[in-house]
Parts: structure tokens; C-alpha cells; sequence
């Protein structure tokens, strides 16, 4: 019967492989809950490996937005965690005024991955994960064309967010930083991550985007002072995103997921826990009938997430340096930081007025 769901949506009666353009976690997050489906997956990924977007960079995959344990959720959606995935409850905050802050939670408030193609990294456990399994398979420097309930996980499609850093090697004591200031990063922050011998600082910036290597010149001092950097061996990265609701995430009945779709959290620009969930979602909806169920389930799932965070960026931007200063207060001073986040992210019907609002005001 599901069959004629699927037939009456426009999809072919016979089950052919679905293409899937990217392997970024969206696309193989999509492939891993489409093959445990019985589906059959091509990926085509346009570089010679995963992750080649980045450069062995820590990332945060953030922890707050639910109750559960962002591993659980992950485990829970049928995915492995074979990756490096260190929690970490404690980050150090500093105000534009550079005021130190520390925000400390029972619970981590978010794991560090790697990027990267080398074992131990997100993209290449979730590789891992994808070869073990028949129904897919990856084909590297390919892109393709893509059809009707086809996936599209190309990663940003433009950038309104940039990120400039360096990746090395330290003799620091594991520590993770950020710094909320115009000056150091515009609407935007500064971090620099350091866990096991390895560092990642980076500068990301939601304007001023000229400035990157003046800001990032800048973080570099800023960090020195504050928090006792010491690189060695560093070499520069650099990367976009981007964070944007669309108007559908299937157009033409093609599945956006991740980036592609323009999922992210507006605010700080985390985008992994949004790409594997946008992932697992089309699958869902592939399995379901197709696009029109991937548009109820995104909205359903992801969208009150998205307006809400969208809604933080506009106040975050507003609030300017006296509202980077609430915020880093706030969130330290509160009894449980996780949960203040999570109250922060959570979608609301305040919050979804308020989006209505920023973006009539955007259209005219
Ligand atoms: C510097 C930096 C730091 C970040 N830090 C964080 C963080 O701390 N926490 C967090 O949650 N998020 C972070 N993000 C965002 C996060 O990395 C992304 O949101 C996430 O990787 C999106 O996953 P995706 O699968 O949608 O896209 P991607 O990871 O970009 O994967 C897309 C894949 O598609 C491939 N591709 C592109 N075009 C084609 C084509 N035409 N045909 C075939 N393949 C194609 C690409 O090569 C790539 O492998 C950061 C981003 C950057 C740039």
C-alpha cells in the first residue's frame, strides 16, 4: 500500500537507486537511513573523499537544543557514533569588553568532531558506516543530476556566514574559548578549541566579510593575551555557510537536506546536528510517499528550531555589544546553562510571531 502513496505523489512505481549529490553528513545521513529502509543509494560526491571541505578542524556539535543527549538522538536516528567525540562541559566566555566568564554545566554542552576525511573524523566514520552496508554506494569526483525524490546535499549554496582560521598543534592543556565582539569577529565570535595537543581558532563572521583577515589577525593576538595561545605547525583554513529558511526544501520534488537547504542555526552558525537530522528526515519521507511528507516532517521537526533561532539572530544583532554582554552573563550566570540554551532555542509561538515580523520587514 505504501506503494500507491508514492505512485499518486508523481514517484516511480519501480524502485530505482536514489541519487544523492554530496557526502557531507546530510547526504550520508540520508543514504544510512534510506539503505536501513531497503533502499537502494548512489552518492555522488564531487571530491576525491568526505570531508574534503574542511581541514581536520574541530567542530562542536551542540547538546542543548534537546533535553537527550545529542548521541542518543544520533544513536536513536540508526547512526554509529565511530567517530572522536569529546564532551565538554565547560567553556570559557569573554565579553566585548574582554570580561572572562565561565560557563560550567552538569552535562556537556556540546561534543568536539573532527572534519575530515582521517580516521576518527565525523565524515569518515560516517563513511565508515555507508560502505559497510550493500545498498550504497559512493562515487567519488562524480556529480549528477538529479530527479524527482532525489537528494540534494550539496552543502551551502551561497555563504552568509564565513569562517577564517588555522588549525596546529599546541602544548596547551585541553580548553574551549569564544569571544563575543564586533571588533574581533562582526556579528559573529571568535573560538579557539583546543583537546588532546590539537587547536582550531577560528574567526566567524555573519558581516563585514572584507575584514576576515584583519579580524582574524586580531583573534590571534586576542587569544595570545587572554587564553595563553601557542600554535605551532599552523596552517590557514577557511570556509562558508549557510543559514537561511526556505520558502520549500523540494523544490521541482528534489530533497534539500543540510546546507543545501540552507538549515542551520542562524545564531552561532552550528549546522551538524541540523544536516544529520534534515538527513535522516528525507529518508523518513522517502519512505513515507516523498516531498510533500519531507516538507510536513522539516517544518514539524526542524522549523519552530530554525524560526526561533533566526529570531536570536536578529535580537543578537540588534542588542549589539550591550546584548553580546547580556548574553555571555546570562547563559554563565544561570543555575543550568544547558537548559537556559535549550529555553533560548526552543521554538515558541512568541518566537514564531516575531519571525513573521523580521521577515515581512525583510520583504519590504
Ligand atoms: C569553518 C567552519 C566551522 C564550522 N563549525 C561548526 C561547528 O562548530 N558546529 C556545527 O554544528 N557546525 C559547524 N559548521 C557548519 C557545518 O560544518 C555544516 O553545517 C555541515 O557540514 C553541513 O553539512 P552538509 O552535509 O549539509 O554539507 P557539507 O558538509 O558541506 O557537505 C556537502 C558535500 O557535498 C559536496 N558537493 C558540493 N557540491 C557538489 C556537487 N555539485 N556534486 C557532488 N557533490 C557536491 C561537497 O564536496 C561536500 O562534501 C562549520 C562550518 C565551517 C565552514
Amino acid at each position: 500500500m505504501p506503494f500507491l502513496g508514492a505512485e499518486a505523489a508523481g514517484f516511480p512505481a519501480v524502485k530505482r537507486p536514489v541519487k544523492i549529490c554530496g557526502a557531507g553528513p546530510a547526504g550520508m545521513a540520508a543514504a544510512l537511513g534510506l539503505a536501513r529502509r531497503g533502499r537502494s543509494v548512489a552518492i555522488h560526491e564531487r571530491r576525491a573523499d568526505v570531508g574534503g571541505r574542511f581541514h581536520g578542524d574541530f567542530q562542536g556539535l551542540e547538546n542543548w537544543t534537546t533535553r537527550e543527549d545529542v548521541l542518543e538522538v544520533l544513536e536513536g536516528m540508526g547512526m554509529e557514533i565511530n567517530f572522536q567525540c569529546t564532551p565538554f562541559s565547560e567553556l570559557v566566555l569573554f565579553d566585548p569588553r574582554g570580561r572572562e566568564a565561565l560557563c560550567r554545566a552538569s552535562r556537556p554542552l556540546f561534543y568536539l568532531v573532527r572534519r575530515g576525511n582521517q580516521p576518527g573524523m565525523l565524515d569518515h566514520g560516517l563513511k565508515q558506516q555507508i560502505q559497510a552496508l550493500d545498498q550504497v554506494r559512493i562515487h567519488f569526483r562524480s556529480t549528477t543530476a538529479l530527479e524527482r525524490g532525489d537528494i540534494m546535499a550539496a552543502g551551502p549554496r551561497g555563504g552568509n556566514i564565513i569562517a577564517l582560521g588555522y588549525v596546529f598543534e599546541t602544548d596547551m592543556a585541553d580548553g574551549v574559548f569564544a569571544a563575543v565582539s564586533n571588533e574581533l569577529a562582526p556579528h559573529g565570535y571568535a573560538y579557539l578549541l583546543v583537546q588532546g595537543g590539537r587547536g582550531t581558532l577560528a574567526a566567524c563572521l555573519f558581516s563585514g566579510f572584507g575584514r576576515g583577515r584583519e579580524c582574524l589577525a586580531r583573534c590571534v593576538d586576542f587569544f595570545r593575551e587572554r587564553a595563553g595561545l601557542r600554535m605551532k605547525h599552523a596552517r590557514r583554513f577557511g570556509g562558508v555557510g549557510t543559514a537561511a529558511l526556505p520558502g520549500t526544501a523540494s523544490p521541482g520534488g528534489v530533497l534539500h537536506v543540510g546546507e543545501a537547504a540552507g538549515f542551520q542555526d542562524a545564531l552561532f552558525g552550528f549546522g551538524i546536528r541540523y544536516a544529520l537530522m534534515s538527513g535522516c528526515l528525507a529518508a523518513e519521507a522517502l519512505r513515507q510517499g516523498g516531498p510533500g511528507d519531507y516538507e510536513r516532517l522539516w517544518r514539524e521537526k526542524l522549523g519552530g528550531f530554525f524560526r526561533s533561532g533566526a529570531v536570536n539572530r536578529w535580537l543578537f544583532e540588534k542588542g549589539g555589544h550591550a546584548g553580546y554582554r547580556y548574553l555571555v552573563w546570562r547563559v554563565c550566570m544561570a543555575r543550568d546553562p544547558r537548559a537556559w540554551l535549550r529555553r533560548f532555542y526552543a521554538p515558541s509561538w512568541l518566537k514564531s510571531a516575531w519571525y513573521r515580523c523580521i521577515s515581512l520587514g525583510r520583504e519590504t
